[in-house]
């Protein structure tokens, strides 16, 4: 199984902060730290730690940031052949206070350069893999290029609707899954999901705009598939959770392969919680992805 990941490379800034602080207001942080995060790296590194073959189109900056996060890459056995180096890493500038609030400033940076000549540069990337995963963190028509192309190639495309924004009709009807949570899913349909009869009906409107299945993730409620034969809660496992940073990277990454290993949505659903599971016990985005054996060993 082959999967090709476009998407962004991001350094997380996380500072460790007793309270958020107000406009004007200067504070003194008790703890610091870099991860390498970035929804794309994510659900690359998410994927091959789960046993994927992947390759990943990106680009980080020249500077140290861009490198430690090349090396967390090759780490995990990604092919970067497709990740370049132009400007400034993209970095996300995180406050976490001690109520457990977040403030988050993201910093495009080199994402902001993947643009549609540089993948279509990469070409080859998209011809040899057999799933397309993607996000929203790199330009818009970069992600329409590519949707496109790998359809007409006859690739499975798996959409992570995230951050939330609108999206163009004609690439909806190419996505095999679109794994939006209740935020994207409310954007993407301006229908209200406070209630789980809510986003039935919601991701039921979504679906009949052309993807193939709708999962929304519903943190710890878990999922709702949603396919033209109905839909299907699926509960969240038990676990006792401490950060949900990169739960959504995790489940959708998790989906793909367990998707491309054989198993029907329902199976996929399942491993796909156990991994995203897994995540929110573990502080960080890429530190805390599980491995295959971690996943499986999982009750
Ligand atoms: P993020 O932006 O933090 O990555 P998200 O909003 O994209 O998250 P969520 O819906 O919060 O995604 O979570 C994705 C999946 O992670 C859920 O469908 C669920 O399987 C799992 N999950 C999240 N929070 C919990 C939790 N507290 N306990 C167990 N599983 C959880």
């Amino acid at each position: 199984m082959k999967i090709a990941v476009l998407g962004s490379l991001n350094m997380d800034l996380v500072a460790h902060v007793h309270h958020l602080p107000q406009p004007g207001e200067t504070i003194i942080s008790s703890r610091f730290q870099t991860i390498p995060g970035g929804k794309g790296a994510n659900q690359a590194v998410a994927a091959a730690r789960l046993g994927a073959k992947v390759r990943m189109i990106g680009k980080v900056g020249g500077d140290s940031y861009g490198e430690q996060l090349l090396e967390g890459l090759a780490e995990a056995g990604i092919d970067t052949e497709g990740i370049e180096r132009e400007g400034t890493t993209g970095m996300a500038l995180i406050n976490v206070s001690d109520q457990g609030e977040n403030q988050i400033v993201l910093v495009p940076g080199a994402n902001n350069e993947v643009t549609v000549a540089y993948t279509a540069h990469h070409h080859d990337i998209l011809t040899d893999c057999d799933v397309l995963l993607v996000q929203l963190e790199i330009p818009l028509d970069t992600v329409a290029y590519a949707v496109q192309t790998a359809h007409r190639l006859g690739k499975r495309i798996i959409l992570n609707p995230a951050p939330a924004q609108p999206l163009p009709e004609e690439m909806l009807r190419c996505i095999d899954t679109l794994t939006p949570n209740e935020t994207e899913l409310e954007l993407l349909t301006g229908m209200p999901v406070k209630t789980l009869p809510e986003i039935e009906a919601a991701a039921q409107k979504l679906l009949a705009k052309g993807p193939g299945r709708v999962i929304v993730t519903l943190g710890e409620k878990g999922a709702l598939l949603a396919r033209t034969d109905g839909t299907l809660h699926i509960p969240a496992c038990q676990v006792a959770a401490i950060d949900t940073t990169a739960a959504g990277d995790a489940f959708t990454a998790a989906f793909a392969v367990a998707q491309s290993r054989g198993m029907a949505d329902e199976e996929a659903i399942r491993f796909a919680s156990k991994a995203a599971a897994i995540v929110v016990t573990r502080h960080g985005a890429q530190p805390s992805l599980p491995t295959l054996e971690e996943v499986e060993a999982f009750a």
